[in-house]
């Protein structure tokens, strides 16, 4: 039985508009969305780390930590009934916010594309630690979303990553090392 669910579409999509609106806010192209079992969205986040402190309780940004799924954590406080709860990435969450995702026992994460530098998956075993094993993982379930979302994120990677790192993207989604290039 495929692990993809229709409805797994138009929450990506939504990832990637708050990943788009990031690069504008001058942070990194990364969003993020949390579905409840109903199927609506109870929390939504983007990368905010490069952006000005926020007053309001809740928020958080102009920090290393302000990834988008840590965004939408905080914003959603304690999270009810985990257990039917998904949640949507651009990219694949980082060993924090993964982690956080499996401490949690979140139901489900979906993620556009994958993340062969920083992504969770080099170092979690997902089925294998038995604090993650109820969350089911789906990466990259549709192909046209998952070369945008590369596409979108390329040039983060050619700027953050240490040389091995742009190296690993670039084996993994060739097609976007040109795009990176550019000025
Ligand atoms: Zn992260």
């Amino acid at each position: 039985m495929s692990k993809v669910r229709p409805e797994d579409r138009p929450f990506l999509l939504r990832t990637l508009e708050l990943a788009r609106e990031s690069v504008e806010k001058g942070s990194s192209p990364i969003g993020c969305v949390i579905v409840d079992g109903q199927g609506n969205i109870i929390a939504e986040g983007r990368n905010r780390a490069h952006e000005s402190w926020p007053n309001q309780p809740h928020e958080i940004a102009d920090s290393s930590f302000a990834h988008a799924e840590m965004v939408a954590f905080y914003r959603l406080g304690r999270v009810k009934n985990p257990e039917e709860c998904t949640l949507y990435s651009s990219l694949e969450p980082c060993l924090m916010c993964g982690g956080a995702i499996g401490m949690i026992q979140l139901a489900r994460v979906v993620w556009a594309c994958d993340d062969p530098w920083g992504g969770s998956g080099r170092l979690i075993k997902w089925d294998m630690h038995p604090a993650y094993e109820k969350t089911e993982v789906v990466p990259c379930p549709f192909e046209d979303l998952e070369q945008e979302a590369a596409k979108l994120f390329a040039p983060e990677a050619k700027k953050a990553y240490p040389e091995e790192g742009w190296k690993a993207w670039v084996e993994r989604y060739p097609e976007t090392a040109e795009l990176a290039e550019k000025p």
